[in-house]
């Protein structure tokens, strides 16, 4: 998702949260990736900014709907942004999460066909699909 910075600073309004510095500086971090962004990552662009107030802009962008969590191995969580349809309330996504176990990068991936899961008498709130493997670019 391409986002300049008067769309970033028109999104957080969206979120009524202020155009911090640090904020700003977060999402231009994942906006400049087409894959997911890891913590490690972020830190390393973000060297202004401590660790505390980078997992807290983090947990903020999380909890309004700005951005979600794409893959999470041992050591690294992936974060993405979301698209136009997630809000404050709720996050919805139709997508996966693929992490090519070549360079170790994690997308967002549509699907070409809908899958259905069906679990009878078992309610479902949200679907967490994870696929590893080798991603079009390593296998090309
Ligand atoms: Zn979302
Ligand atoms: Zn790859
Ligand atoms: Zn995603």
């Amino acid at each position: 998702m391409e986002l300049t910075t008067e769309e970033t600073k028109v999104l957080l309004r969206s979120r009524k949260l202020k155009a911090t510095p640090t904020r700003l500086e977060v999402l231009s971090t994942l906006k400049k990736h087409t894959s997911a962004v890891t913590f490690s990552e972020i830190q390393r662009v973000c060297t202004n900014t401590d660790r505390v107030t980078l997992y807290r802009t983090i947990q903020t962008f999380l909890d309004k709907g700005i951005i979600h969590k794409a893959y999470q191995s041992e050591e690294e969580t992936f974060y993405a942004l979301c698209n136009h349809n997630c809000s404050s309330e709720a996050h919805f996504h139709d997508h996966l999460h693929f992490k090519c176990s070549t360079c170790d990068q994690v997308t967002c991936q549509q699907l070409t066909d809908e899958i259905k899961i069906v679990l009878p008498n078992f309610k479902i709130n949200k679907v967490d699909i994870n696929i590893t493997g080798i991603c079009n670019r390593c296998c090309a």
